[in-house]
């Protein structure tokens, strides 16, 4: 098989399974894919040309050293190059998965650069980690002592785990609280599972669990125990609460049902795939399958939304966005997939009203791109009598997240928080306006990326051990 035909095979025997060609049996697939991802990786490591100027790892917000491990995985020195991999990151299969890497690494090498294609640095991440994890190289969390002191983490999400990771390997007593039934935070019920596969996930909270990290679920800080009681408990706290308020859509009719959240919409659906009871799922609430779906949004969780709108078997998918392609939020390469899936974007376009009790369709209005506005992006403008009716069964609504008012929820006045409601802590630390509390990821970031809260939590878990360090000397004295 052409190398390009295979390339294109796997990726669409491993993202849709329901696509594969029926005579392949899922024992061959599986060795065929092993084959091909070793070929494959081997290959994209040799292209890396060692420039020296390793933009790749500057612009990487782990800072990676990227250039190391694909001279290693060249060579074919494996578990050295896993080594060197997971030396910066906490979860390289995971950000090898889920990175925007055009906008990072791969975006930034030397070789894409000069019009010759990137090294595709994530891939290769995952593969070595992968590899890593077939062959038992992933070492268990085994501090070398253990220390008296604990540390209490509210949010399981990336940034609350890889707080956790360095914390425990320290010896420090770990807790980590969060309201949902499963840890995670938005790797386990906001990714979709063709992006990132939950067994990956699970497999590291495993591990944590494993090494002496204690979880407990199902508690909503604020509600189930308040944050003073969790502050007395520990010897400092990590906030890593994430953003959950849905920015909403106010226009005629937008309570019709059938109009949904796209939090609620992906939730449902990897809640789903984990073989849980959802009602809303079941009775085609928080379904698409045969439906005309309408996502509103130009981000990345759009693109989500209307991925996961194709595989559960929506009749048509439509994304409404009201600039242009050169001008949306998403990844171009997510764009790019969800066109070749048989997404269409109805660029330049924004909702006024949506018809019928139960939403029968969205009316639009088409825009042009007008000025720059104070962002420094083209402001939409609206053109005058353009208005038209987009069919829809479904409307999914992605405009992006705020963080909760945390002070208000959990009744801390001295917990200081930005104009943008985001908590206020600093930069390289985590430190936040009160003693002892650190706080980590999207909650600090705003709405932002899984590397960039793997990045806050591993910086802010050295400050907690350096606070902890200094109380400790503080009472010996
Ligand atoms: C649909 C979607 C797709 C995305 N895709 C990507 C992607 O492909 N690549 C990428 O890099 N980034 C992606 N992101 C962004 C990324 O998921 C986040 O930036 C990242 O998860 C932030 O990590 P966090 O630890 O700060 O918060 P979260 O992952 O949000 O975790 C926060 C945790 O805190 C818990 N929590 C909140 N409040 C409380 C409380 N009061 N009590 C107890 N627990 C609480 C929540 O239940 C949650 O488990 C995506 C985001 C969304 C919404
Ligand atoms: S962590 Fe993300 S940005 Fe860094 S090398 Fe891996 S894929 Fe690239």
């Amino acid at each position: 098989m052409a190398k390009e035909k295979m390339l294109k095979f796997v990726d669409v025997a491993r993202d849709m399974p329901e696509k594969r060609p029926p005579n392949l049996r899922k024992q061959d697939f599986g060795e065929i894919y092993a084959e091909y991802a070793a070929a494959k990786a081997e290959e994209q490591a040799s292209r890396c040309s060692q420039c020296g100027v390793p933009y790749c790892q500057t612009h990487c917000p782990l800072h990676n050293n990227i250039p190391d491990w694909l001279r290693l995985t060249a060579e074919g020195r494996l578990q050295e190059a896993y080594e060197v991999s997971q030396a910066t990151n906490t979860f390289p299969e995971i950000c090898g998965r889920i990175c925007p890497q055009d906008r990072l690494c791969e975006g930034n090498c030397v070789i894409e650069q000069s019009g010759h294609g990137t090294v595709t640095i994530g891939s290769v991440e995952k593969y070595i980690t992968d590899t890593a994890w077939e062959n038992g190289w992933v070492k268990p969390i085994r501090p070398s002592r253990e220390r008296p002191e604990s540390v209490g983490i509210i949010g399981a999400g990336p940034g609350g785990l890889a707080a956790a990771d360095v914390l425990r390997r320290a010896g420090v007593q770990v807790t980590i609280y969060d309201r949902y039934d499963r840890a995670g935070g938005l790797l386990t019920y906001g990714i979709p599972g063709f992006k990132l596969e939950k067994d990956v996930v699970m497999k590291r909270i495993a591990q944590l669990e494993q090494g002496g990290v204690q979880f407990v679920l199902n508690c909503n800080v604020g509600e189930d125990l308040s944050f003073d009681a969790i502050r007395g408990k520990h010897d400092a706290v990590i906030i890593a609460t994430g953003v959950y308020k849905t920015r909403d859509l106010v226009a005629p009719g937008s309570d019709a049902s059938g109009i949904v959240r796209a939090i609620d919409f992906l939730t449902a659906s990897n809640r789903k795939s984990f073989g849980d009871d959802v009602p809303e799922f079941d009775t085609g609430e928080l379904n698409a399958a045969g439906k005309r779906v309408v996502v509103i949004g130009g981000g990345d969780t759009a693109m989500d939304c209307v991925r996961t709108s194709i595989r559960q078997g929506a009749e048509s998918v439509k994304c409404l966005y009201r600039r242009d392609r050169a001008n949306m939020p998403g990844s171009l390469r997510e764009v790019a997939n969800a066109e070749e899936e048989g997404v269409e974007f109805v660029w330049l376009s924004a909702p006024n009203a949506f018809d019928g009790d139960a939403v029968t369709g969205v009316r639009v209005d088409k825009m042009r791109l007008g000025l720059p506005d104070a962002s420094g992006r083209r402001a939409p403008e609206l053109i005058e009598g353009s208005e038209y009716v987009e069919g829809a069964d479904l409307v999914i609504k992605a405009l992006g997240f705020e963080p909760e008012d945390l002070p208000k929820l959990w009744g801390v006045d001295g917990l200081e928080v930005t104009r943008w409601g985001t908590v206020k802590a600093e930069f390289t630390t985590g430190k936040t306006s009160l003693d002892g509390v650190f706080a980590v990821g999207d909650i600090v970031r705003g709405a932002s990326l899984v590397v960039w809260a793997i990045r806050d939590g591993r910086d802010s878990a050295g400050a907690v051990l350096e606070y902890l360090g200094q109380n400790a000397m503080v009472a010996a004295e």
